[in-house]
């Protein structure tokens, strides 16, 4: 591991005019369970460590006019705990509950968990050089890809690992991300690209923004959200499938709907073509299944993972049946 030079400044302000002025590799750092590891397995060689910890008033979650605003340190373990995020946001709720471990939601935070990096064997290997690390090449497409990409891969099929992240797209939150300009606020969805769009990171920040918060707008009479997820182990384990969904649901009829899988794309997925047959239809388990089958046609399985299509099917299925019964 080579030195690095660490910085902790004491307000976002500072922290966005610190990555302005730095003319270094610089990397941010909030619980580190994430970055301590690249940096200790050789995967990042940062020149300096911001650590953003020294900022106070960045762990809340609070209830406002336009819903409820989460700060980038809160931690997953307050935000699995939290009675509004019980009682409004159940999809948050269970997602930010299976993350990891007690320790690890402990010490990981709601902004490191959206901006962690992918779990990808090749790409965690310091010794490989694949595309997500500048090379030419993804290892994963031709070699050892059980848990892979099945939608939306190509130049890299790494999957992004983040349960918090589905299950924020599902609510329609938006990221506030600041920078030295000032702040601007995008959807969630948008705050993610795809591997063609830049291979080498999995979201919209500059070299110089921080994410600040993120905010979910107000729960509606009638919202009923769920998150399931499926691990090869019972415990401590990412997911292979993850499933978010929110929806309304009246008399029997799915008004409203927004699917968001993880664990099966390099980026958090919605499964729009699924959405769009099943709103403004009435629930039966057929419907479910037709539109899972459709939804999951562009799948590409690569050699080890033709399994996650046929699960994902199955998770989606229950997930939109239990929202039904929520
Ligand atoms: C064994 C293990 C099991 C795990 N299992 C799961 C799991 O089941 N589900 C799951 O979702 N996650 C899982 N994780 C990932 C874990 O949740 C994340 O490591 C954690 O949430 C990251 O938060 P952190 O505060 O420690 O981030 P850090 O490690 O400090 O940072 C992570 C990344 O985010 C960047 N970053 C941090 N904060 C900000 C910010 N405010 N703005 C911009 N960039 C920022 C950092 O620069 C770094 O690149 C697991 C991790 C481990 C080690």
């Amino acid at each position: 591991m080579s030195s690095f030079q660490y910085a902790k400044p004491a307000s976002i302000e500072q922290v966005t005019s610190f990555l302005a002025k730095v003319n270094k590799k610089a990397f941010l750092l909030a619980g580190g369970t994430d970055l301590l590891a690249e940096i200790k397995e050789g995967i990042i060689e940062p020149d300096v460590v911001v650590d953003l910890k020294a900022i106070p008033n960045l762990s809340y979650i609070k209830k406002e006019r336009d819903g409820v605003a989460i700060g980038a340190l809160t931690t997953v373990a307050e935000l699995a705990e939290n009675p509004i995020v019980l009682q409004d946001y159940r999809v948050l709720h269970e997602a930010a509950r299976v993350v990891a471990s007690p320790q690890l939601r402990n010490m990981g935070t709601v902004g490191g968990n959206l901006c962690q990096r992918p779990r990808c064997w090749y790409y965690r290997d310091g010794q490989v050089l694949c595309t997500k690390k500048g090379g030419t090449k993804c290892y994963a497409e031709k070699g050892r890809n059980k848990y892979h990409a099945i939608l939306g891969g190509g130049i890299c099929y790494a999957v992004y690992p983040s349960d918090l992240a589905p299950a924020l797209i599902a609510l329609e939150a938006k990221a506030v991300i600041a920078s030295p300009q000032g702040e601007r606020t995008v959807p969630l969805a948008e705050f993610y690209t795809p591997p063609l769009v830049n291979v080498r990171k999995e979201n919209i920040l500059s070299g110089q923004e921080v994410l600040k918060e993120v905010c979910i707008p107000p729960a509606k009479r009638g919202d009923k959200s769920v998150y399931m997820k499926f691990t090869e182990r019972g415990a401590w384990d990412f997911a292979v499938v993850s499933v978010a969904a929110k929806g309304t649901i009246s008399g029997g009829t799915i008004e409203d709907i927004r699917i968001v899988c993880g664990g099966v794309a390099p980026m958090p997925w919605r499964l729009r073509k699924a959405e769009d047959l099943i709103k403004g239809r009435r629930a039966s388990d057929t419907l479910i299944r037709q539109a899972a089958k459709a939804a999951l046609a562009d799948a590409k399985p690569l050699e080890e993972n033709g399994y996650k299509v046929d699960l994902l099917e199955t998770v989606l299925v229950r997930t939109v049946a239990s929202l039904i019964k929520a």
